[in-house]
Protein backbone atom coordinates (compact mmCIF):
# COMPACT_ATOMS: atom_id res chain seq x y z
CA UNK A 1 0.00 0.00 0.00
CA UNK A 2 1.24 3.76 -1.22
CA UNK A 3 1.57 5.92 2.11
CA UNK A 4 1.05 9.76 1.59
CA UNK A 5 4.05 11.02 3.78
CA UNK A 6 3.69 14.76 2.19
CA UNK A 7 1.36 16.91 0.54
CA UNK A 8 3.37 15.89 -2.96
CA UNK A 9 2.74 12.52 -2.47
CA UNK A 10 -0.88 13.10 -3.75
CA UNK A 11 -1.02 12.37 -7.47
CA UNK A 12 -2.77 15.71 -8.34
CA UNK A 13 0.51 17.54 -6.99
CA UNK A 14 2.72 14.99 -8.68
CA UNK A 15 2.67 11.96 -6.70
CA UNK A 16 1.90 8.56 -7.79
CA UNK A 17 -1.13 7.60 -8.51
CA UNK A 18 -2.32 4.79 -5.65
CA UNK A 19 -4.15 2.86 -7.90
CA UNK A 20 -3.00 1.36 -11.37
CA UNK A 21 -6.56 0.60 -12.32
CA UNK A 22 -9.44 3.05 -12.15
CA UNK A 23 -11.87 2.23 -9.69
CA UNK A 24 -15.68 3.67 -11.08
CA UNK A 25 -18.65 4.05 -9.36
CA UNK A 26 -21.33 1.22 -10.70
CA UNK A 27 -18.93 -1.07 -12.14
CA UNK A 28 -21.33 -4.22 -13.25
CA UNK A 29 -22.00 -6.68 -11.09
CA UNK A 30 -21.67 -10.06 -12.53
CA UNK A 31 -23.00 -13.59 -11.58
CA UNK A 32 -21.48 -17.16 -12.79
CA UNK A 33 -19.97 -16.68 -16.20
CA UNK A 34 -20.26 -20.12 -17.10
CA UNK A 35 -24.33 -20.26 -15.87
CA UNK A 36 -24.90 -17.15 -18.52
CA UNK A 37 -22.62 -18.84 -21.12
CA UNK A 38 -24.68 -21.69 -20.96
CA UNK A 39 -28.14 -19.99 -20.64
CA UNK A 40 -27.21 -17.90 -23.76
CA UNK A 41 -26.07 -21.27 -25.75
CA UNK A 42 -30.09 -22.20 -24.68
CA UNK A 43 -31.41 -18.88 -26.11
CA UNK A 44 -29.67 -19.78 -29.55
CA UNK A 45 -30.10 -23.42 -29.88
CA UNK A 46 -33.67 -22.48 -29.26
CA UNK A 47 -34.07 -19.35 -32.05
CA UNK A 48 -36.76 -17.96 -29.54
CA UNK A 49 -34.68 -14.21 -28.78
CA UNK A 50 -37.68 -12.65 -27.58
CA UNK A 51 -41.02 -12.01 -27.11
CA UNK A 52 -42.05 -13.95 -23.98
CA UNK A 53 -39.67 -16.80 -24.32
CA UNK A 54 -38.48 -19.53 -21.86
CA UNK A 55 -35.83 -17.31 -20.08
CA UNK A 56 -38.05 -14.01 -19.83
CA UNK A 57 -40.68 -16.02 -17.86
CA UNK A 58 -38.86 -17.51 -15.57
CA UNK A 59 -37.14 -14.23 -14.98
CA UNK A 60 -40.58 -12.82 -14.43
CA UNK A 61 -41.65 -15.75 -11.70
CA UNK A 62 -38.37 -15.31 -10.39
CA UNK A 63 -38.93 -11.26 -9.78
CA UNK A 64 -42.71 -11.42 -8.79
CA UNK A 65 -41.34 -14.43 -5.81
CA UNK A 66 -38.58 -12.12 -4.64
CA UNK A 67 -40.83 -9.32 -4.02
CA UNK A 68 -43.72 -10.88 -3.41
CA UNK A 69 -45.93 -9.15 -5.50
CA UNK A 70 -48.58 -10.43 -8.48
CA UNK A 71 -47.12 -8.82 -11.49
CA UNK A 72 -43.88 -7.55 -12.49
CA UNK A 73 -42.63 -6.79 -16.23
CA UNK A 74 -39.92 -7.02 -17.46
CA UNK A 75 -38.40 -3.91 -19.66
CA UNK A 76 -36.12 -2.88 -21.75
CA UNK A 77 -35.18 0.07 -19.53
CA UNK A 78 -36.16 1.72 -16.02
CA UNK A 79 -36.99 4.97 -18.49
CA UNK A 80 -39.15 3.30 -21.24
CA UNK A 81 -41.06 1.26 -17.93
CA UNK A 82 -42.12 4.70 -16.34
CA UNK A 83 -43.24 6.22 -19.50
CA UNK A 84 -45.31 3.21 -19.60
CA UNK A 85 -46.27 3.11 -16.37
CA UNK A 86 -47.45 6.59 -16.57
CA UNK A 87 -49.44 6.29 -19.83
CA UNK A 88 -51.34 3.33 -17.93
CA UNK A 89 -51.94 4.95 -15.00
CA UNK A 90 -53.56 8.23 -16.92
CA UNK A 91 -51.14 10.75 -15.84
CA UNK A 92 -51.53 14.03 -17.53
CA UNK A 93 -50.67 17.56 -17.49
CA UNK A 94 -48.64 18.34 -14.28
CA UNK A 95 -46.43 15.49 -12.56
CA UNK A 96 -44.66 16.14 -9.13
CA UNK A 97 -41.00 14.87 -9.01
CA UNK A 98 -37.85 15.53 -7.01
CA UNK A 99 -35.08 17.52 -8.90
CA UNK A 100 -32.59 15.81 -7.22
CA UNK A 101 -33.00 12.45 -9.18
CA UNK A 102 -31.38 11.23 -12.57
CA UNK A 103 -32.18 12.90 -15.68
CA UNK A 104 -34.67 10.09 -16.63
CA UNK A 105 -36.92 10.43 -13.74
CA UNK A 106 -37.68 13.85 -15.75
CA UNK A 107 -37.35 13.20 -18.99
CA UNK A 108 -39.77 10.60 -18.93
CA UNK A 109 -42.37 13.01 -17.59
CA UNK A 110 -41.38 15.53 -20.77
CA UNK A 111 -41.05 12.58 -23.18
CA UNK A 112 -44.83 12.32 -22.69
CA UNK A 113 -45.63 16.14 -23.12
CA UNK A 114 -46.56 15.87 -19.50
CA UNK A 115 -44.98 18.75 -17.36
CA UNK A 116 -42.23 17.70 -14.66
CA UNK A 117 -42.68 20.20 -11.55
CA UNK A 118 -39.59 20.22 -9.50
CA UNK A 119 -40.13 19.22 -5.73
CA UNK A 120 -37.75 19.80 -2.65
CA UNK A 121 -36.27 17.01 -0.66
CA UNK A 122 -35.80 16.20 2.34
CA UNK A 123 -32.09 17.04 3.55
CA UNK A 124 -32.08 13.95 5.64
CA UNK A 125 -33.21 11.01 3.81
CA UNK A 126 -32.46 13.03 0.13
CA UNK A 127 -36.14 11.77 -0.87
CA UNK A 128 -39.06 13.96 -2.12
CA UNK A 129 -40.56 15.66 1.25
CA UNK A 130 -44.14 15.92 1.29
CA UNK A 131 -44.64 18.49 2.94
CA UNK A 132 -43.69 20.57 -0.47
CA UNK A 133 -45.67 18.15 -2.71
CA UNK A 134 -48.65 19.65 -1.58
CA UNK A 135 -47.79 23.10 -2.17
CA UNK A 136 -47.02 22.34 -5.97
CA UNK A 137 -50.29 20.81 -6.63
CA UNK A 138 -52.85 22.98 -8.94
CA UNK A 139 -55.32 21.85 -10.85
CA UNK A 140 -53.51 20.86 -13.69
CA UNK A 141 -51.39 17.71 -11.66
CA UNK A 142 -52.63 14.34 -12.16
CA UNK A 143 -49.77 12.13 -10.03
CA UNK A 144 -46.79 12.15 -8.44
CA UNK A 145 -43.71 10.51 -8.75
CA UNK A 146 -41.52 9.58 -6.30
CA UNK A 147 -37.63 8.31 -6.05
CA UNK A 148 -36.09 5.85 -3.43
CA UNK A 149 -33.20 7.90 -3.80
CA UNK A 150 -30.39 5.31 -3.03
CA UNK A 151 -32.06 2.53 -2.35
CA UNK A 152 -33.64 4.61 1.01
CA UNK A 153 -38.12 4.64 0.11
CA UNK A 154 -39.20 7.14 0.50
CA UNK A 155 -41.89 8.68 2.92
CA UNK A 156 -44.68 6.45 1.45
CA UNK A 157 -47.43 6.64 3.89
CA UNK A 158 -47.07 10.68 3.77
CA UNK A 159 -47.26 10.89 -0.06
CA UNK A 160 -49.71 8.08 -0.08
CA UNK A 161 -52.23 10.03 2.22
CA UNK A 162 -51.51 13.46 -0.09
CA UNK A 163 -52.56 10.80 -3.12
CA UNK A 164 -55.37 10.15 -1.92
CA UNK A 165 -56.63 12.86 -0.76
CA UNK A 166 -56.06 15.23 -3.73
CA UNK A 167 -56.85 12.11 -6.25
CA UNK A 168 -53.12 11.70 -7.67
CA UNK A 169 -51.42 8.84 -9.50
CA UNK A 170 -48.72 7.64 -6.73
CA UNK A 171 -45.89 6.20 -8.83
CA UNK A 172 -42.14 5.63 -7.75
CA UNK A 173 -39.31 5.43 -9.97
CA UNK A 174 -37.27 2.22 -7.52
CA UNK A 175 -34.62 2.31 -9.74
CA UNK A 176 -31.72 2.17 -6.91
CA UNK A 177 -34.57 0.13 -4.46
CA UNK A 178 -34.35 -3.29 -5.90
CA UNK A 179 -33.89 -5.80 -2.97
CA UNK A 180 -34.86 -2.55 -0.37
CA UNK A 181 -37.98 -2.80 2.02
CA UNK A 182 -39.84 -0.53 3.65
CA UNK A 183 -41.30 -1.93 6.86
CA UNK A 184 -40.37 -5.63 6.61
CA UNK A 185 -42.31 -5.37 2.59
CA UNK A 186 -39.79 -5.27 -0.42
CA UNK A 187 -40.50 -2.49 -2.60
CA UNK A 188 -42.38 -2.95 -5.48
CA UNK A 189 -45.61 -3.28 -3.46
CA UNK A 190 -46.39 0.22 -3.31
CA UNK A 191 -47.75 3.03 -5.21
CA UNK A 192 -50.00 2.61 -8.40
CA UNK A 193 -47.05 0.83 -9.76
CA UNK A 194 -43.11 0.95 -9.28
CA UNK A 195 -40.14 0.82 -11.70
CA UNK A 196 -36.93 -0.97 -11.17
CA UNK A 197 -33.67 -0.24 -13.18
CA UNK A 198 -31.28 -3.20 -14.19
CA UNK A 199 -29.12 -1.09 -16.07
CA UNK A 200 -25.38 -2.22 -16.00
CA UNK A 201 -24.87 0.22 -13.32
CA UNK A 202 -27.35 -0.80 -10.90
CA UNK A 203 -26.41 -3.13 -7.87
CA UNK A 204 -28.73 -6.08 -10.50
CA UNK A 205 -28.15 -5.98 -13.87
CA UNK A 206 -29.74 -7.17 -17.36
CA UNK A 207 -27.12 -5.48 -19.54
CA UNK A 208 -29.90 -2.82 -19.72
CA UNK A 209 -33.47 -3.64 -18.70
CA UNK A 210 -36.06 -2.52 -15.60
CA UNK A 211 -39.38 -3.95 -14.36
CA UNK A 212 -42.55 -2.93 -13.58
CA UNK A 213 -44.36 -3.93 -10.61
CA UNK A 214 -47.81 -4.09 -9.19
CA UNK A 215 -50.60 -5.19 -7.15
CA UNK A 216 -53.13 -3.81 -9.71
CA UNK A 217 -53.76 -6.52 -12.32
CA UNK A 218 -55.62 -4.20 -15.08
CA UNK A 219 -52.65 -1.76 -14.83
CA UNK A 220 -50.34 -4.77 -15.30
CA UNK A 221 -52.38 -5.80 -18.21
CA UNK A 222 -52.43 -2.66 -19.98
CA UNK A 223 -48.20 -2.31 -19.44
CA UNK A 224 -48.47 -5.61 -21.07
CA UNK A 225 -50.20 -5.08 -24.02
CA UNK A 226 -48.34 -1.44 -24.26
CA UNK A 227 -44.95 -2.67 -24.17
CA UNK A 228 -45.53 -5.14 -27.02
CA UNK A 229 -46.57 -2.24 -29.59
CA UNK A 230 -50.56 -2.55 -28.27
CA UNK A 231 -51.15 -6.14 -29.85
CA UNK A 232 -53.74 -8.25 -27.55
CA UNK A 233 -53.93 -10.78 -31.22
CA UNK A 234 -51.83 -11.98 -33.63
CA UNK A 235 -53.22 -9.29 -36.64
CA UNK A 236 -54.94 -6.98 -33.85
CA UNK A 237 -53.87 -4.20 -31.91
CA UNK A 238 -56.10 -2.26 -29.32
CA UNK A 239 -54.22 0.23 -28.00
CA UNK A 240 -51.59 2.84 -28.89
CA UNK A 241 -47.70 0.36 -28.11
CA UNK A 242 -44.50 0.48 -28.07
CA UNK A 243 -41.95 -1.70 -28.19
CA UNK A 244 -40.46 -1.89 -24.31
CA UNK A 245 -39.72 -5.65 -24.42
CA UNK A 246 -36.76 -7.44 -22.71
CA UNK A 247 -34.73 -9.68 -24.75
CA UNK A 248 -34.08 -13.26 -24.19
CA UNK A 249 -30.16 -12.82 -23.38
CA UNK A 250 -31.20 -9.78 -21.11
CA UNK A 251 -33.47 -12.27 -19.38
CA UNK A 252 -30.91 -14.66 -19.05
CA UNK A 253 -28.27 -12.34 -17.30
CA UNK A 254 -31.47 -11.43 -15.30
CA UNK A 255 -31.57 -15.47 -13.81
CA UNK A 256 -27.69 -15.55 -13.81
CA UNK A 257 -27.41 -12.40 -11.37
CA UNK A 258 -30.31 -13.47 -9.45
CA UNK A 259 -28.40 -16.62 -8.50
CA UNK A 260 -25.51 -14.02 -6.95
CA UNK A 261 -27.89 -10.98 -5.39
CA UNK A 262 -27.56 -11.95 -2.04
CA UNK A 263 -23.74 -12.13 -2.80
CA UNK A 264 -23.36 -8.89 -4.58
CA UNK A 265 -25.44 -7.23 -1.50
CA UNK A 266 -23.36 -8.54 0.62
CA UNK A 267 -20.04 -7.84 -0.94
CA UNK A 268 -21.69 -4.18 -0.74
CA UNK A 269 -22.43 -4.36 2.92
CA UNK A 270 -18.75 -5.27 3.71
CA UNK A 271 -17.69 -2.34 1.53
CA UNK A 272 -19.91 -0.17 3.09
CA UNK A 273 -18.91 -1.30 6.70
CA UNK A 274 -15.28 -0.34 5.68
CA UNK A 275 -16.19 2.96 4.35
CA UNK A 276 -18.25 3.43 7.96
CA UNK A 277 -15.08 2.60 9.65
CA UNK A 278 -12.14 4.61 7.67
CA UNK A 279 -13.90 7.52 7.07
CA UNK A 280 -15.38 7.62 10.87
CA UNK A 281 -14.01 11.23 12.75
CA UNK A 282 -12.85 12.76 9.47
CA UNK A 283 -13.94 16.71 10.12
CA UNK A 284 -16.46 17.46 7.29
CA UNK A 285 -17.01 14.17 5.96
CA UNK A 286 -20.15 12.57 6.39
CA UNK A 287 -21.50 9.41 5.28
CA UNK A 288 -25.23 8.36 4.44
CA UNK A 289 -26.02 5.67 6.79
CA UNK A 290 -28.52 2.89 5.45
CA UNK A 291 -31.48 1.68 8.21
CA UNK A 292 -30.19 -1.70 9.22
CA UNK A 293 -33.67 -2.83 10.37
CA UNK A 294 -34.84 -2.79 6.69
CA UNK A 295 -33.38 -4.54 3.48
CA UNK A 296 -31.03 -2.64 1.63
CA UNK A 297 -28.24 -2.92 -1.45
CA UNK A 298 -25.75 -0.35 -0.19
CA UNK A 299 -25.05 0.23 -3.78
CA UNK A 300 -24.46 3.93 -2.85
CA UNK A 301 -21.52 5.41 -1.18
CA UNK A 302 -22.83 8.46 0.00
CA UNK A 303 -21.20 11.26 1.71
CA UNK A 304 -21.70 14.73 2.18
CA UNK A 305 -18.59 17.06 2.35
CA UNK A 306 -18.90 20.19 4.76
CA UNK A 307 -16.38 22.69 3.37
CA UNK A 308 -16.22 24.67 6.37
CA UNK A 309 -14.88 21.43 8.11
CA UNK A 310 -12.93 19.89 5.54
CA UNK A 311 -11.26 22.92 4.49
CA UNK A 312 -11.38 21.22 1.18
CA UNK A 313 -14.67 21.43 -1.34
CA UNK A 314 -16.40 18.75 -2.78
CA UNK A 315 -14.59 19.29 -6.12
CA UNK A 316 -11.11 19.72 -4.54
CA UNK A 317 -11.78 16.17 -2.78
CA UNK A 318 -13.40 14.54 -6.07
CA UNK A 319 -10.46 16.07 -7.97
CA UNK A 320 -7.61 14.39 -5.94
CA UNK A 321 -9.53 11.08 -5.90
CA UNK A 322 -9.67 11.33 -9.87
CA UNK A 323 -5.80 11.83 -9.72
CA UNK A 324 -5.50 8.61 -7.49
CA UNK A 325 -7.72 6.99 -10.33
CA UNK A 326 -10.66 6.92 -7.60
CA UNK A 327 -13.56 8.14 -9.83
CA UNK A 328 -16.01 9.14 -6.96
CA UNK A 329 -19.08 11.03 -8.83
CA UNK A 330 -20.87 14.07 -8.21
CA UNK A 331 -24.91 12.90 -7.53
CA UNK A 332 -27.30 14.07 -9.48
CA UNK A 333 -25.29 17.21 -10.11
CA UNK A 334 -26.27 20.09 -11.25
CA UNK A 335 -29.55 18.68 -10.39
CA UNK A 336 -32.31 17.94 -13.38
CA UNK A 337 -33.97 21.74 -12.86
CA UNK A 338 -30.49 23.28 -13.89
CA UNK A 339 -30.22 20.54 -17.05
CA UNK A 340 -31.83 21.19 -20.34
CA UNK A 341 -34.47 21.47 -21.24
CA UNK A 342 -35.76 21.96 -18.11
CA UNK A 343 -32.54 24.89 -16.91
CA UNK A 344 -33.91 27.23 -19.91
CA UNK A 345 -38.19 26.99 -19.67
CA UNK A 346 -38.32 26.97 -15.48
CA UNK A 347 -35.57 29.88 -14.84
CA UNK A 348 -36.01 30.49 -11.30
CA UNK A 349 -37.17 26.85 -10.03
CA UNK A 350 -34.07 26.63 -8.15
CA UNK A 351 -34.92 29.68 -5.53
CA UNK A 352 -37.59 27.02 -3.94
CA UNK A 353 -35.03 23.95 -4.62
CA UNK A 354 -32.72 25.13 -1.52
CA UNK A 355 -31.99 21.53 -0.56
CA UNK A 356 -31.15 20.04 -3.36
CA UNK A 357 -29.03 22.92 -4.28
CA UNK A 358 -27.31 22.06 -1.45
CA UNK A 359 -27.01 18.43 -2.01
CA UNK A 360 -26.09 18.83 -6.02
CA UNK A 361 -23.26 21.06 -3.85
CA UNK A 362 -22.48 18.77 -1.44
CA UNK A 363 -22.36 14.63 -2.37
CA UNK A 364 -20.07 12.91 -3.71
CA UNK A 365 -20.63 8.97 -4.34
CA UNK A 366 -17.66 6.70 -4.17
CA UNK A 367 -16.80 3.28 -6.00
CA UNK A 368 -18.52 -0.10 -4.76
CA UNK A 369 -19.60 -3.48 -5.55
CA UNK A 370 -17.93 -6.54 -6.50
CA UNK A 371 -14.78 -4.87 -8.02
CA UNK A 372 -14.09 -2.87 -5.44
CA UNK A 373 -11.87 -4.57 -2.90
CA UNK A 374 -11.96 -4.22 1.19
CA UNK A 375 -8.44 -3.11 1.21
CA UNK A 376 -9.10 -0.53 -1.83
CA UNK A 377 -11.95 0.61 0.47
CA UNK A 378 -9.32 1.21 3.11
CA UNK A 379 -7.13 3.20 0.48
CA UNK A 380 -9.76 5.44 -0.80
CA UNK A 381 -10.79 5.67 2.68
CA UNK A 382 -6.59 6.69 3.75
CA UNK A 383 -6.37 9.25 1.09
CA UNK A 384 -9.29 11.26 2.16
CA UNK A 385 -8.26 11.49 5.33
CA UNK A 386 -4.87 12.59 4.53
CA UNK A 387 -6.12 15.11 2.14
CA UNK A 388 -8.24 16.26 5.12
CA UNK A 389 -5.63 16.33 7.62
CA UNK A 390 -3.30 18.58 5.66
CA UNK A 391 -6.54 20.37 3.50
CA UNK A 392 -4.59 23.98 4.60
CA UNK A 393 -1.56 22.89 2.66
CA UNK A 394 -3.38 21.03 -0.14
CA UNK A 395 -5.92 23.90 -1.00
CA UNK A 396 -3.17 26.19 -1.29
CA UNK A 397 -1.16 24.18 -3.50
CA UNK A 398 -4.11 22.87 -5.49
CA UNK A 399 -4.80 27.12 -6.36
CA UNK A 400 -1.30 27.44 -7.45
CA UNK A 401 -1.48 24.29 -9.59
CA UNK A 402 -2.52 23.90 -12.90
CA UNK A 403 -5.72 22.33 -12.59
CA UNK A 404 -6.65 22.41 -16.14
CA UNK A 405 -5.56 18.59 -16.59
CA UNK A 406 -7.75 17.59 -13.70
CA UNK A 407 -10.87 19.65 -15.54
CA UNK A 408 -10.11 17.66 -18.49
CA UNK A 409 -10.01 14.24 -16.84
CA UNK A 410 -13.07 15.60 -14.54
CA UNK A 411 -15.00 16.45 -17.99
CA UNK A 412 -14.41 12.80 -19.80
CA UNK A 413 -17.74 11.44 -18.69
CA UNK A 414 -18.79 7.56 -18.46
CA UNK A 415 -22.01 6.42 -18.23
C1 LIG B 1 -30.69 4.53 -13.59
C2 LIG B 1 -31.85 5.35 -13.25
C3 LIG B 1 -32.94 5.50 -14.13
C4 LIG B 1 -32.90 5.02 -15.54
O1 LIG B 1 -32.82 3.64 -15.65
P1 LIG B 1 -32.55 2.99 -17.10
O2 LIG B 1 -32.84 1.54 -16.86
O3 LIG B 1 -31.12 3.25 -17.42
O4 LIG B 1 -33.48 3.60 -18.07
C5 LIG B 1 -34.04 6.20 -13.69
N1 LIG B 1 -34.08 6.75 -12.47
C6 LIG B 1 -33.06 6.64 -11.60
C7 LIG B 1 -33.19 7.26 -10.24
C8 LIG B 1 -31.91 5.96 -11.97
O5 LIG B 1 -30.89 5.89 -11.13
Amino acid sequence: MLIKKSVNDLAILGGRSSFEEQLHVGRPNIGDKEALLRRIGEVVDRRWLTNSGPCLEEFERCLRQLLGVSHCDAMCNATVGLQLAMRAMGMSGEVIVPSFTFIATAHAIQWLGFTPVFCDVDPRTHNIDPARVEELITPRTTGILGVHVWGQPCDIEALETIARRHGLKLLFDAAHAFCCSWRGRMIGNFGGAEVFSFHATKVFNTFEGGALSTNDSELAWRVQRTRNFGFAGLDQTDTLGTNAKMSEASAAMGLTNLESLEDFVEVNRRNYLAYMRGLKGIPGIHMLEYDATEKRNYQYIVLEVEESEAVLSRDALQSILWAENVLARRYFYPGCHRMEPYASTMLGVGSRLPVTERLARRVLVLPTGTGVSEEQVEMICGILRFAVSHAGETAQRLRGTDTAQVSAALSQSRP
